[in-house]
């Protein structure tokens, strides 16, 4: 058998995925089918992942053979549902991608985001969009999370942005953007990356000339270290509805101190004997973190 060839995923359709190997070569390859059986990660191998592929013996196109771990993940879980369906792999900074204005701020879904950040470890910036639209340098809504350890960005086409710090970070990263449609995702990537256009035109170009034209998820190159991986389920991302089982085994920090609650189906909220609450009032839990939760529930 051949050497085996070590690549990025990059792109996948149903059924293909196109790979980067190292020298930069790009590769359309199928997967081995008993890959899955005993993967942890269900029938899915994401954008970002890291495998390694032999070339079928025509060369033409390459067979998957197996997957690295990840060091990192974005992903819909689902509590009692072994599969993971992971949407993105190793991924270095989430972008929580929030209006000022236009959409209209909705503060309970940077929660959702945070705790799937901190769940995949992923590192969350807040980045905050269109500040030429306000007059307030801090609205009220982002004081929670100026609180927190969390860096927060702010980004106009109009003027004060943080540009530098944010060329910085997604140059040399690979990156997410999560938030609404319009909240200005396109914009700002295109602003701080001007040639990046042209790179997604030849990208596309060379995708419709095979017959699988349909792209599901790909990561586009935005410098010579930085990445931005797009997906319909990274677009998505936290909008999907969450049931409190789901919530509760959410929050890391919170389920790691349930089994001391008195009762074992604790929810945390106004059961007596709550470990979890005592914790937040001795300020060990964050109360905003608990805050969140809480609305996360209440949602
Ligand atoms: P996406 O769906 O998140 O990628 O959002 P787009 O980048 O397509 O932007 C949506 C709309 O918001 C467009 O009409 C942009 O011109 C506008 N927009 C983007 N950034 C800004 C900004 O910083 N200030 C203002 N006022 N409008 C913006
Ligand atoms: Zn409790």
């Amino acid at each position: 058998m051949a050497d085996p060839i070590s690549a990025i995923v990059i792109r996948r359709t149903k059924g293909f995925y196109y790979l980067r190997t190292l020298g930069g070569q790009e590769i359309e390859c199928k997967a081995k089918g008993s890959l899955f059986q005993h993967s942890r990660y269900d029938n899915q191998i994401a954008v970002g992942d890291q495998v390694n592929l032999v070339m079928e013996d025509d060369q033409k196109i390459g067979l998957i053979h197996s997957i690295e771990p990840r060091k990192s993940f974005l992903s819909r879980v689902r509590v009692g549902i072994a599969a993971e369906q992971v949407i993105a792999a190793n991924v270095d900074l989430m972008f929580i991608t929030i209006a000022a204005r236009d959409p209209e701020p909705r503060p309970g879904l940077i929660w959702r985001m945070l705790v799937a950040a901190n769940l995949g470890n992923v590192r969350p910036v807040l980045l905050l969009t269109k500040t030429d639209l306000i007059h307030h340098r801090h609205p009220a809504w982002l004081r929670p999370f100026e609180d927190i350890d969390l860096e927060i960005l702010k980004s106009s086409k109009v003027r004060g942005s943080d540009d530098n710090r944010l060329v910085d970070l997604i140059g040399e990263n690979t990156s997410v953007f999560v938030g609404h449609s319009g909240v200005g995702k396109s914009s700002l990537i295109n602003r701080l990356f001007p040639g990046l256009d042209l790179k997604v035109g030849e990208v596309n170009e060379k995708t419709s000339k095979g017959s699988h034209t349909t792209t599901y998820a790909q990561m586009i190159q935005v410098a010579e270290s930085g990445f931005v991986i797009d997906t319909p389920g990274v677009r998505e991302f936290g909008f999907w509805n969450l049931d409190k089982e789901d919530i509760r085994d959410y929050f890391p920090l919170i389920r790691q101190y349930s089994g001391h609650c008195k009762h074992s189906d604790c929810q945390h909220l106004s059961e007596p004997h709550c470990f979890v609450k005592e914790e937040v009032e001795a300020g060990r839990i964050h109360s905003d973190l608990y805050q969140g939760y809480m609305k996360l529930f209440a949602e």
